[in-house]
């Protein structure tokens, strides 16, 4: 067999059965953790038994400086099973730097990865039909919730919004899709290319392009622990969201600019001709509420304007977006590693 064609024979067997890695981010989830990590773990070991993924599929826990026992709990897993793996951040980065530095870990060993959070809101089941996607060719294949039956109104009427609202801002994101998503090696590779700080993760996918697809499933309430995203949590990533996929918000304050100092014009004349007439003592209380209406114009379009100067400034500073400080897992300990190494270099041997 020549080179050529023993690559096309690994890309087809890459397709067909993918290596996995699951990319799950921890914070403070000593509640959760041991009720989940069973239902990734069963999840995986019935994909492997289906002969879907290959059994060097991993599921990667992300500690992101957990001040509980997370860690630990991480730890205590990756010796009890091969497939569990971990890696911990140096401290608390937030979510999105916390999926993408498990992302940008697993590129290095695997075919596929599947991001999602560690609180079983977000059907697990649902892996099935995504590597089936990936299957028929889909490079990305994002889950998107088919209802939120399990959120309070309240949930609902913000997380909606929050997706109107970055669509009117020109932020193109997939509708009700969150972090629950599969990305190719390939279309990783490319990611790895996009270097900014202000990390949104759900805008930033669709723009690297190539084939995707959607799967659809229900969300369920989350099993234990609190929820990390209150409100105002919620708020700033929409504002991030906005502000690091699209300048919209600075072309609408120019075009309220430019609507207001129409407006002016007419007062101008409007003034001039009070003063012609002799009405100019009357008139106080509309001044009053121009100068009003134009001071806080004023003062939202700096904010805005800003906004994008601070983005800028943290950008070009180009810190380090995540730093990993431990690892945990078979993969990582260098006698596995060798033993690998000696296994597929005898079986070669036994090929030739
Ligand atoms: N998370 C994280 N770092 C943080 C906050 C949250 O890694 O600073 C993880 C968290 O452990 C979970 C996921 O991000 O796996 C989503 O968080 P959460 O479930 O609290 O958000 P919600 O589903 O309520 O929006
Ligand atoms: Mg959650």
């Amino acid at each position: 067999m020549n080179v050529e064609e023993k690559k096309e024979n690994s890309a087809e067997r890459s397709r067909a059965v993918p290596v996995l890695w699951m990319i799950i981010p921890c914070y403070n989830e000593e509640k959760v953790l041991p009720i989940t990590c069973e239902m990734f773990l069963d999840q995986l070991n019935s994909m492997i038994r289906a002969g879907h993924v290959d059994d060097r599929s991993r599921i990667l826990f992300v500690n992101d400086g957990s001040s509980d026992s997370t860690w630990e709990i991480i730890q205590a897993l990756s010796r009890r099973d091969a497939h569990f793996i971990g890696i911990s951040q140096s401290r608390n980065r937030g979510h999105q730097n916390a999926v993408l530095a498990g992302l940008m870990e697993a590129r290095e060993y695997c075919d596929i990865t599947i991001s999602i959070d560690c609180d079983g809101q977000d059907d697990i089941s649902a892996m099935d039909r995504m590597v089936e996607e990936y299957r028929k060719g889909s490079e990305i294949v994002y889950g998107v919730r088919s209802s939120r039956k399990t959120d309070t109104w309240f949930k609902r009427a913000t997380a909606e919004g929050f997706y109107k609202l970055l669509h009117c801002m020109g932020a193109e994101v997939v509708f009700n899709h969150a972090d629950y998503r599969l990305v190719s090696k390939r279309v990783l590779d490319e990611f790895s290319n996009y270097q900014e700080v202000n990390l949104f993760l759900r805008g930033l996918f669709p723009m690297v392009g190539f084939k995707s697809s959607s799967v659809y499933y229900e969300r369920n309430e989350r099993l234990a622990g609190d929820s990390h995203y209150p409100l105002g949590k919620m708020l700033a990533l929409a504002f991030d969201g906005i502000t690091s996929l699209s300048i919209r918000p600075i072309r609408l304050i120019t075009t309220l600019g430019f609507a207001v100092a129409f407006f002016s014009i007419i007062g101008v004349i409007w003034s001039v001709v009070c003063y012609f007439l002799g009405n100019t003592v009357n008139g106080w209380a509309s001044m009053i509420c121009i100068m009003c209406f134009l001071g806080g114009m004023q003062l939202i379009g700096l904010g805005v304007i800003g906004e994008y100067v601070g983005k800028t400034y943290l950008e070009v500073k180009h810190r380090p977006r995540y730093i990993i400080s431990e690892r945990t897992g078979s993969i990582y300990c260098r006698d596995h590693c060798e033993n690998e190494k000696k296994k597929s270099y005898s079986q070669e041997r036994e090929a030739d």
